[in-house]
């Protein structure tokens, strides 16, 4: 039951007062559709909104908030829209509130290492506009050339750099926030450290939109990393592969900058619609390595310890990138698998479990045991690193749409299942939004859900920031 007002000719008018009329989408249902969804491969989880608002400044998302509290008018914050879990989905209709005009870089501070963003700047734009002062922000995703540093804040983002890096939760020192009922606070600043009552900064990091909307970002930054090296490795088996994650951080004595994996289905099927010349077709398993640093010859180094521990541990061939052109050649393989996966089936359901890196074979020996249950393939691909795993269902072609409607939701609680009992849990990067929330209690005691529905009635007592995402 949708126990919000509907969007009005009077309401869409006040829009319009606060953001100005070009800012406002309200009856033009293919530009509406655009905002309707995120980069799930399923309809399903999409919903329209009534209103689009773009608003340009903090005072007037502050007055969209306010006016939504006062009609009881539901709003779903939304960045690129590139998440995986419907964050930014405005299920109960409403308002979709677009940040994409907040697009300013506010402030490079070289002497403090921090930078101040507005929530719309494209991640990969911001990293590059610190090039030049030689800083690198470490903790992005994958999505980088389209998602937004706001959504990556909102999900708490992971990516291919966190076994070195770290989350992007890590280098956040301050936010603006507009609050659920429309107050403005700023938590946190251009300080490194604060143990000054509640972490609330942390509480915001990763709330999927839920407890205030961002609208200035305090990013600690770090010296860039000018040199790197780059080595895909190909393992006769997943076992193989994944033994030699722990032996480089044990044996090796250094964390990488990335460990990626692909299993031999998402390896081969990449690497043949890539054209790729790699030994792919012997293959079980790819490792993609990345060292970086500032000092060449420690880099160099550490990229030789990993060559001759692949090669010790059974690689069936090591490829070390000569030059940048090579190294992004190496990247794309493991970028364009979401992509390649999508193309083969677009009935499917992307994952994102995560376990103890020691438990990855016998996690991924789970998920073809859950496969041959359901008769659908489940391949793999993730962050070998932190235990980050994207097993991703494909719906099997001579399956009904009916039937796979049926047992998706069978086999996602079997996969979580698995990751649960090895001491994992049902997302690590991609969020819950709605997608997930069914399945929060696999994971989740009574009293942490309670918890979270504490602070969100605290915080919102009306509902009506992202109403119907992590939990009911
Ligand atoms: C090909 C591909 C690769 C990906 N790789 C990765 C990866 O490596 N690691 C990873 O973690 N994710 C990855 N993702 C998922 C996604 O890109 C990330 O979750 C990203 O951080 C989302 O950013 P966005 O701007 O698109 O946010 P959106 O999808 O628009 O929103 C995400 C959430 O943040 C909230 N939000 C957005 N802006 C604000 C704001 N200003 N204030 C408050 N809340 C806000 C929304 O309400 C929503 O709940 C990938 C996605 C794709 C399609």
């Amino acid at each position: 039951m949708n126990i919000y007002n509907h969007i009005t000719e009077d309401i869409i008018s006040n829009l319009k007062k606060i953001c100005g009329v070009e800012s406002v989408i309200a009856d033009d249902a293919k530009k509406l559709r655009r905002y309707s969804h995120d980069q799930i491969a399923e309809k399903k989880y999409s919903h329209m909104p009534e209103v689009v608002v773009k608003p340009a400044t903090t005072e007037e998302i502050i007055a969209i908030i306010k006016l939504a509290n006062q009609r009881k008018i539901p709003v779903t914050p939304r960045g690129a829209g590139s998440g995986l879990s419907g964050g930014a989905v405005p299920i109960y209709g409403g308002i979709c509130l677009s940040v994409e005009r907040m697009n300013r870089i506010i402030e490079i501070d070289k002497e403090n290492l921090i930078a101040v963003v507005e929530p719309g700047v494209v991640t990969n734009k911001f990293d590059a506009a610190l090039k030049d002062y030689g800083l690198f922000f470490a903790g992005y995703p994958m999505s980088e050339e389209f998602c937004f540093v706001g959504g990556n804040v909102g999900e708490n983002a992971g990516g291919g750099k966190a076994i070195k890096y770290g989350v992007t939760g890590k280098y956040i020192t301050g936010l603006e926030v507009v609050t659920p009922i429309g107050e403005l606070v700023q938590l946190g600043g251009k300080r490194f450290k604060d143990v000054t009552g509640y972490n609330l900064i942390g509480l915001m990091i990763g709330s999927e939109g839920t407890l205030g909307v961002f609208t200035k970002i305090f990013i600690r930054l770090l010296p860039r990393p000018v040199h790197k090296v780059t080595i895909l490795s190909l393992f006769k088996n997943i076992q193989s592969a994944i033994a030699i994650v722990p032996i480089i951080m044990t044996r090796g004595k250094l964390i990488p900058t990335a460990i990626e994996f692909l299993d031999g289905f998402c390896l081969y099927e990449t690497c043949k619609q890539l054209n790729e010349s790699i030994a792919y077709r012997d293959a079980g398993a790819m490792l993609l390595f990345e060292v970086d640093g500032t000092n060449e010859v420690q880099v160099k180094s550490d990229a030789v310890a990993i060559q001759q521990l692949c090669e010790e541990y059974q690689a069936i061939e090591v490829y070390t990138a000569e030059n940048e052109e090579e190294s992004e050649r190496f990247w794309k393989i493991r970028k364009q698998v979401p992509w390649t996966l999508k193309r083969i089936s677009p009935r499917q359901s992307l994952e994102d479990v995560v376990v103890p890196i020691a438990y990855i074979p016998m996690i991924i020996e789970c998920f073809h045991e859950i496969g041959e249950k359901y008769n659908v393939l489940i391949p793999c691909f993730g962050h070998a690193g932190d235990g980050n795993l994207h097993a991703t269902p494909l719906k099997n072609p001579g399956h009904s749409d009916e039937r796979w409607d049926n047992i998706l939701p069978e086999i996602l609680a079997d996969i979580y299942c698995a990751a649960a009992k090895v001491g994992g849990t049902i997302s690590g990067e991609h969020g819950i939004g709605h997608k997930r929330k069914g399945y929060m209690d696999l994971v989740m005691s009574k009293v942490q859900i309670e918890m979270m529905r504490s602070i969100k009635l605290a915080l919102d007592p009306n509902n009506i920031l992202n109403p119907g995402k992590i939990f009911d």
